[in-house]
């Protein structure tokens, strides 16, 4: 007897409502089984197990209606019909959970126990989603229908769901249905709060080949805080401020970090509780090749303070346009657009007098660092580092050749001569670089430079390129001295290097998605080409330590030479610095910042070492033109300088989450055509805005 209980009106309750459940699911089976092959007798057996459940349904609905209205039932003729409905219901359910066998991927997943311990519903079929576009069209459809009965089949006029479905019902033509969908978002980002503005940027028109004044629609920073704002303090505080101790955070900033104290922000009467640190970010993201508008460039911006916060908690839109429109004066323009607004933004008077909402919560903004990859910052902010140059560091007074040793890129010593100078900017000539140089507090010092784009995929790129070449060449994936040909033989022991790599992997349980090694990403076909090996940010990273692991048990069999121990100790040091970053929160403690600096200068003078070792090797030598020195090695070394003194863990303005925010404006902006690019995706990221701040409010995600 499959009822929780013995009483027959109790158990007509029951059964009911799992007749409802099941009548939906039964008629869904015969077309989920269209699929598969050579299911015909199962499929019309359960299109008549899904009749006569219908029957039945009805049946019990009789005896429910009458019971609900208090008569009298015959509860041995109740009973009978129970037992008859219950049988028919555990024939459907054998026959389903047949059909759901089916449908389970091949090894897939044991039931879990939980599922097996509730007595009666160990029966109930397991529905395991199917991939056919069908199945999922007629399931979204289902659950929109489910949705509408859920709100008592009327939608309010301005429920989203009702809108879209309304789309290509109104009007003579059917084509209509893209203009109303387009319609839908608009309004519906509208809600969110946010002005979209223009501002009259140069920008090339492709169609007639010559610079042009196009009004470019943008969300300025300050509208956008105004609309947090106008949801909720609680909202704008959490968008912003994050969950972190901010006072905490401006008086260690206070004591310990030069910038600040020079920073025109640190003499404001600031409440220390409510100071947003805010910085503008900005990056190139390829859409689909050959699509309209080729690649977007992206500028957003961000608080430094609100590194817990998801991707789209943390980075706001302001403009994206496609580089094809983009002109010489194109950022120029934009940015003194820009600027203007973030000046207000962070001079306390001209933010009384614009009356910004957030003062009445004692709330004031301070303009803290320029961010993006090295090639975006030297674009955009005035081409400072330029990389191609000898004079490449923005910072100091290093260049890539020089006569005196210690001013050069090669010393990474504490006492490097380049350490104690600094480069010196009259604001004038800052000025005429980037209109960016306005804000107060925007200075040169304040490009960071981070550790994703500058690490993990620059340096380490070198280094994991050349450790794994060298690796190759001395041996541990094969004998590569034999005869044959060069690349051949490396080929081969890449092929062995990359199972490695995948038995590490399944050993350590780590998941992380790296193509082959082949001679291409590794960029070796001779051994006069620089090996680089190409990955994603965080598979290179887990590369690096894969390697370190093998060279440091390499280094250690009995005939390993100097060299070898070089290498072991230059990958050892530089994962000890990568975990020590990991592992410390925003703000190191004094040990940490001491650890990370020796790391980082270990591993850059092992470097070095190994690139001067490098360039002496001939002939069939192993590790010929390894571990090219880059302008990002220099940074690296200001990244070490930086922590010990300002104690801030270079992980607080890693541009990781940034990656997955443009990726995501990327996709937005995928589908529309150049010329209309930026104000579709503008109104899209508002109206997915909206929905994202709804389900904050609901508590629904961070
Ligand atoms: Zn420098």
């Amino acid at each position: 007897m499959p009822c929780p209980n013995t009483d027959p009106v109790a158990a007509l309750d029951w059964l009911f409502s799992s007749l409802e459940k099941d009548l939906k699911e039964s008629k869904m089976w015969p077309i989920r089984l269209m699929q598969h092959k050579h299911q015909d007798t199962l499929r019309n057996l359960l299109a008549k197990h899904s009749q006569l459940i219908e029957e039945k349904y009805f049946v019990l609905q009789q005896w429910k209606v009458q019971k609900d209205a208090g008569q009298s039932l015959d509860l041995a003729v109740l009973t009978g019909v129970i037992v008859d409905v219950a049988s028919i219901r555990d024939a459907y359910l054998g026959d389903a959970a047949a059909a759901a066998g089916l449908s389970k991927p091949k090894g897939g997943k044991k039931r879990k126990s939980a599922d097996t311990s509730q007595d009666h519903r160990s029966k109930r079929p397991r529905l395991t989603p199917f991939i056919s576009p069908h199945v999922l069209a007629q399931e979204t459809a289902h659950s929109a229908v489910t949705w509408c009965k859920s709100l008592g089949g009327k939608l309010p006029p301005t429920d989203l769901v009702g809108r879209i479905g309304r789309t290509g019902c109104h009007g003579r033509h059917k084509g209509n249905i893209e203009r109303d969908c387009q319609t839908v978002i608009n309004t519906f980002g509208k809600r969110f709060g946010a002005t979209i503005s223009t501002a009259p940027i140069r920008m090339w028109n492709p169609k007639k080949s010559r610079i042009e004044v196009k009004n470019l629609p943008l969300i300025f920073p300050d509208d956008f805080a105004s609309a947090l704002w106008a949801r909720s303090p609680q909202l704008f505080r959490k968008m912003l401020l994050g969950d972190g101790n901010v006072r905490e955070y401006w008086e260690h900033c206070r004591n310990f970090c030069d910038w600040f104290r020079s920073h025109p922000s640190y003499n404001h009467p600031n409440n220390w509780d409510n100071m947003v640190p805010m910085s503008l970010y900005g990056d190139d993201v390829q859409t689909f090749r050959n699509s309209e508008c080729g690649a977007m460039s992206i500028v957003a911006w961000s608080s430094d303070l609100s590194t817990g916060n998801s991707f789209k908690s943390r980075y706001f839109l302001i403009t994206a346009f496609s580089e094809y429109e983009e002109c010489a004066y194109t950022f120029n323009d934009l940015m003194s657009e820009i600027s203007k607004r973030i000046i207000m933004m962070v001079t306390p008077k001209m933010a009384r007098e614009k009356q910004y909402p957030w003062l009445k919560g004692d709330y004031s903004f301070m303009l803290s660092s320029l961010q993006g990859d090295l090639k975006w910052v030297n674009h955009t902010y005035g081409n400072l580092f330029d990389y191609r140059s000898n004079d490449f560091c923005g910072y100091c007074m290093c260049k890539k050749r020089h006569d005196v040793i210690g001013m050069t890129l090669g010393d990474f010593t504490a006492s490097a001569l380049h350490a104690s100078t600094t480069r010196v900017y009259r604001h004038e000539d800052l000025v005429n670089r980037s209109a960016v140089y306005t804000i107060p507090g925007a200075h040169p010092k304040r490009i960071l430079h981070d550790m994703a784009h500058s690490q993990y995929l620059g340096t380490g790129k070198t280094l994991n390129g050349g450790a794994l070449v060298v690796l190759c060449e001395t041996g541990l994936w094969g004998n590569m001295q034999g005869p044959g040909k060069y690349d051949e033989k490396l080929q081969v022991a890449l092929q062995e290097a990359h199972a490695d790599f995948l038995a590490w992997k399944k050993q350590n349980k780590i998941a992380c998605t790296q193509p082959r090694f082949t001679l291409a990403r590794v960029n070796r076909r001779h051994r006069q080409m620089w090996p680089v090996l190409n990955s994603k940010a965080i598979a290179g990273k887990t590369i690096s330590f894969f390697l370190t692991e093998r060279a440091v048990a390499w280094a250690n069999r009995p005939n390993a030479t100097l060299w070898e121990k070089t290498l072991a100790t230059c990958l050892w040091s530089y994962a000890r610095m990568v975990s020590v970053m990991d592992s410390a929160k925003s703000i190191f403690t004094e040990a940490e910042a001491e650890q990370f600096q020796e790391h980082c200068f270990v591993h850059l003078q092992a470097y070095a070492n190994l690139n001067v070792q490098g360039f002496k090797a001939k002939g069939k030598e192993p590790g010929r033109n390894c571990f090219v020195l880059l302008p990002k090695h220099h940074f690296l070394y200001h990244a070490g300088v930086d922590a010990k003194e300002t104690r801030l863990n270079p992980k607080h303005f890693m541009l990781l989450s940034a990656e997955s925010f443009v990726g995501y404006v990327g996709r937005i902006g995928r589908r529309t055509h150049r010329s209309s690019l930026t104000l579709r995706t503008i109104q899209k990221y508002l109206a997915l805005m909206h929905l994202h701040v709804q389900r904050l409010e609901r508590g629904e995600q961070s």
